[in-house]
């Protein structure tokens, strides 16, 4: 059970606070895309996402780790420079060590920011890594979520009974 309580609990990837992260010594940051970055049937991302990207990138290496599709992922990754990685097979560390091997990082130089407990965090507290969860942005998910989300929910429900980890009650 304790491999699906993340790090730190933010609304969204714009409050999480990213000089935490710095000070922590985390140089890679990877961003799940689906409905953590932008909704599912955003092919190209919004201004804002672009903006905040390149910004970020000025202080982190990102990247974008998907279970989706190269076509979608690449399609989106274009208007910033961030490397990606698409059929990541999340939760499997798979992705994350493509990642890592791309430049030598530690294990605990690393952090994955995503929506989905049952994937991002599941798999990022398996690799090793700093895990962060934010909410959904949307209620729509891709097909292969559904049995996900319904997991999701039934750990929810028995982190909540805990005091653990509860929807809204954010933490750093
Ligand atoms: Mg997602």
């Amino acid at each position: 059970m304790d491999k699906f309580i993340p790090n730190s609990y933010y609304e969204n990837i714009y409050s999480i606070n990213y000089d935490a992260l710095k000070k922590k010594k985390i140089k890679c940051i990877m961003f799940d895309l689906d409905n953590t970055l932008a909704l599912i049937d955003e092919g190209i991302p919004p201004e804002k996402v672009i903006k905040f990207m390149k910004n970020l990138n000025k202080s982190f290496d990102t990247y974008i780790i998907s279970n989706n599709n190269r076509k979608r992922i690449e399609k989106f990754c274009r208007h910033f420079d961030s490397e990606f990685v698409a059929f990541a097979l999340k939760p499997l560390s798979k992705g994350f060590r493509q990642i890592q091997k791309m430049k030598k990082y530690r294990v605990e130089e690393m952090c994955i920011i995503g929506d989905q407990l049952m994937t991002d965090i599941f798999g990022g507290n398996r690799f090793g890594c700093y895990t962060i969860l934010v909410d959904p942005l949307g209620k729509k998910d891709l097909k292969v979520t559904t049995l996900n989300r319904f997991l999701e929910n039934r750990i929810l429900k028995k982190l909540s009974k805990r005091g653990i980890l509860e929807r809204g009650k954010y933490y750093e």
